[in-house]
């Protein structure tokens, strides 16, 4: 009996997770490992490396497999999760021709292995498919205001034609979806080469180098811990409904220049704020609406505070042995 979770599955199960080395994908594995269930995890390699993982190839219910999702894969599970995408706009936009083609091919793929075997199958969506909104916090019900040839469009898009097919496949296939759309995670495991804010403020501070703000640092974004914001996914994956999307992510907003002073303040560290131009199309405001993650997920909601976050995510990348790591767009 697989034990532990709150609503788990009676049973242990086989469970595929794609993006299985990269940052949120790892913590999932290592969760669904301790829980007894027989993981495979499929990688590319793109934005991650074995390092990540190194502590769980030699367990015996872990599978690690190099394989691209564009391409088919066959196997024989009973539940899927479908994280693979890079996720930080330096990588996403690095190939955005590839980017696209993971959220949809990758979806297309994994969704018919869904059917055919008959499982469940989780899509990391995000709040990207609320591109710039106009609605804060951004709800569920809320479409979006997304630029549809913009540079971040080939995630946003990507992903929005992936909610897409997914939630075709439930209605002409009856697949059995779970779409949640995820808000800013931030957390140990993240590459330092990420590109994204919290990596990049930590690893500036750090080392001494100038902290970048883009644009005068008003923009919000809402940071979730990586361990609430596992415990809610499994939740989501293990709860019986298919309920439409669902928002995952920590409610508590800062501006980008709040969020640089207290990393500032964390660390100690004598860098100092520049300002650097806004990427295009960055939005301005970040916040989700999390009333439903609360109905559906016996009462989810983070539990972790930024700051106590970000102090162990300092720790983590203070510890960081830099060699074993590569920049994914050089
Ligand atoms: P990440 O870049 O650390 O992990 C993504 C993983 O997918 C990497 O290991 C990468 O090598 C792999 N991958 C990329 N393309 C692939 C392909 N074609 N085939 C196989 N593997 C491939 O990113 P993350 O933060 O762990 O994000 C995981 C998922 O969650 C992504 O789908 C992302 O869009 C979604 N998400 C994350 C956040 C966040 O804040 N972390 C927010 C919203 C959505
Ligand atoms: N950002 C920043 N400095 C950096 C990296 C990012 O000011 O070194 C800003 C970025 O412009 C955005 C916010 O931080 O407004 C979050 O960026 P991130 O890349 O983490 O993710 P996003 O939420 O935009 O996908």
């Amino acid at each position: 009996m697989a034990t532990g979770t709150v609503g788990a599955p009676a049973e242990f199960q086989r469970v595929l997770v794609t993006g299985g080395a990269g940052f949120l994908g790892s913590h999932l594995c290592r969760r669904l490992v301790a829980e007894g269930h027989e993981v495979i995890c499929l990688d590319n390699f793109f934005t991650s490396q074995r390092i990540n993982i190194a502590d769980l190839l030699d367990k015996p219910n872990f599978e690690l497999v190099r394989h691209d999702v564009t391409e088919p894969f066959h196997a024989e599970v009973d539940q899927i999760y479908n994280l693979a995408c890079p996720a930080s706009p330096v990588h996403y936009q690095y190939n955005p021709i590839k980017t696209m083609k993971t959220s949809f091919m990758g979806s297309m793929n994994l969704l018919g292995l869904a059917k055919r075997t008959k499982s469940r199958i989780l899509q990391a969506s995000t709040s990207e498919v609320y591109g710039d909104p106009n609605v804060s916090p951004q709800p569920e019900e809320y479409w979006g205001h997304v630029n549809p040839n913009g540079v971040r469009s080939c995630y946003d898009e990507g992903k929005r034609a992936a909610e897409t097919l997914f939630f075709d496949y439930y209605r002409q296939n009856n697949v059995d979806i779970r779409v949640l759309r995820i808000f800013n995670t931030f957390g140990p495991g993240m590459h330092p080469y990420d590109g994204r804010v919290v990596s990049n403020f930590i690893m500036q501070a750090l080392q001494g180098r100038d902290i970048t703000i883009y644009g005068d640092g008003s923009q919000t974004r809402s940071f979730c811990f990586v361990d609430d914001l596992i415990e809610g996914m499994v939740r989501f994956m293990n709860q019986e409904e298919t309920v439409g999307p669902v928002n995952l992510g920590n409610p508590c907003e800062f501006t980008i220049k709040e969020l640089a002073e207290l990393v500032v303040e964390l660390t100690g560290s004598t860098s100092k704020i520049i300002y650097m131009p806004l990427p295009n199309d960055d939005p301005k405001q970040r916040r989700p609406d999390i009333t439903k993650a609360k109905k559906y997920l016996q009462n989810w909601e983070p539990q972790v505070q930024l700051r106590d976050g970000l102090q162990k995510t300092i720790e983590y990348f203070k510890n960081l042995d830099m060699r074993r790591y590569k920049d994914p767009t050089k």
